[in-house]
């Protein structure tokens, strides 16, 4: 029988590729429900064409332009409560949280509260509320965390598909290492924000891909992986593979070390969080390893691209500090945008706000988005 969805963040480059995942494994899945944060129009046209019947916009102001004939038989919804309701629809099996930033928490906790699987994209869920989200996920019968991001479904992949990780010592991460890859600290204090959007492998979103460029993004994979698979810190690598095709990699005690390759398609991890345990066949391309001669590996210059360590230091130190790493980066990242700050000031903010956050051992889901704010305040401060 198809699995119904509702997939939250549709109208962004995850919801849009789950959306043809869908189209492609015709009769597996059906979409019920539809969320974005204001993209009105273009999510009432996604929800035609999926044959959604219901919609939800985060911002209750871009519902105010859908008007009852325009929407037909589709029925909208909005503000953060109706998002939360959606996630947790008793007729929805799955619930694919592709939602951008920590607006995302709130649909994750609702969904595994309601015994989902969550297939889960949002980063800011398990960077913020690790430890809560993996207890939910735990103690609810029938909730689940499936990762969509690549390196951890890759990760997901490997240790399940070896006993659940008997044996495991640590997993790499592997990061493209962005545009900049390479530059020094005089060339990234020039580099602008539409320099920063160019990735070199993999087509995303605009605040993904600065975070890429800065490896915040890493960091926040780091602190995900973490919780996701019960490791320590001192257990998760990072390397660099600038081809993008080796995803994950995990180390075993004996010697072995299990690789996932794949080309740098996100449809990939996300019909695998869709269908897992089983696999699906699809048109997507294999690597042509010929073609490629040769993979890549190095270091991460954590010198120049300071943003991986912060988060790493952010994960050690627990309580509130992931959350407040977090939201001092989106709005670092906002500040690049607008150009407030250069490049290298996106670090500095992140410091800033860690040094000056308050510590808060085992937060309440109430105290992390206190502290949220808190480093939304504190990071916008002066600039
Ligand atoms: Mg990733």
């Amino acid at each position: 029988m198809a699995k119904t969805l509702a997939i939250l963040g549709a109208t962004g480059s995850i919801g849009r590729n789950c959306l043809s995942v869908v189209t492609e494994q015709d009769g597996h899945y059906e979409v019920l429900a539809l969320a974005a944060r204001r993209s009105a129009d273009t999510l009432l046209g996604a929800a035609r064409g999926c044959g959604a019947a219901l919609i939800c916009l985060a911002d209750p102001e871009a519902a105010a332009g859908l008007d009852s004939r325009s929407l037909g038989a589709i029925e909208c919804s909005a503000g953060s409560s109706a998002l939360e309701e959606l996630a947790a629809h008793p007729d929805v099996d799955i619930v694919v949280n592709a939602m951008v930033g920590s607006a995302g928490l709130g649909p994750s906790v609702a969904a595994l509260r309601a015994g989902k699987r969550l297939a889960l994209a949002n980063k800011e869920s398990l960077v913020m509320a690790g430890e809560q989200l993996m207890r939910l996920a735990a103690e609810t019968p029938g909730a689940e965390i499936i990762p969509v991001d690549s390196e951890h479904s890759a990760l997901f992949q490997l240790i399940e598909g070896h006993g659940g990780g008997g044996g495991l010592e640590r997993v790499v991460i592997t990061a493209s290492g962005g545009p900049f890859r390479g530059f020094d600290k005089n060339r990234l204090e020039q580099v602008r924000y539409r320099d920063s959007l160019k990735h070199p492998t993999w087509a995303m979103g605009p605040k993904i891909t600065v975070d890429s460029a800065t490896l915040a993004n890493k960091g926040l994979e780091v602190i995900e992986a973490h919780y996701l698979f019960a490791l320590g810190y001192e257990q998760i690598d990072v390397l660099v593979h600038p081809q993008s095709i080796v995803h994950g990699m995990a180390v075993f005690g004996d010697g072995a070390v299990m690789a996932h390759l794949g080309v740098p398609d996100m449809r990939i991890p996300i019909q695998y969080a869709l269908s897992y345990p089983e696999r699906l066949s699809n048109k997507i391309d294999i690597p042509d390893f010929a073609e490629l001669a040769r993979l890549d590996f190095e270091r991460v210059d954590n010198e120049n691209f300071p943003c991986l360590d912060l988060a790493c230091e952010a994960g050690r130190s627990g309580g509130v500090a992931p959350a407040v790493f977090n939201a001092a980066n989106e709005v670092a990242v906002d500040l690049f945008s607008r150009d407030r700050i250069g490049f290298t000031g996106i670090p500095r903010v992140i410091e800033q706000a860690l040094a000056a956050a308050p510590r808060i051992k085992g937060p309440s889901l109430e105290e992390i988005f206190e502290a949220d704010s808190w480093a939304r305040r504190h990071a916008s401060m002066g600039k």
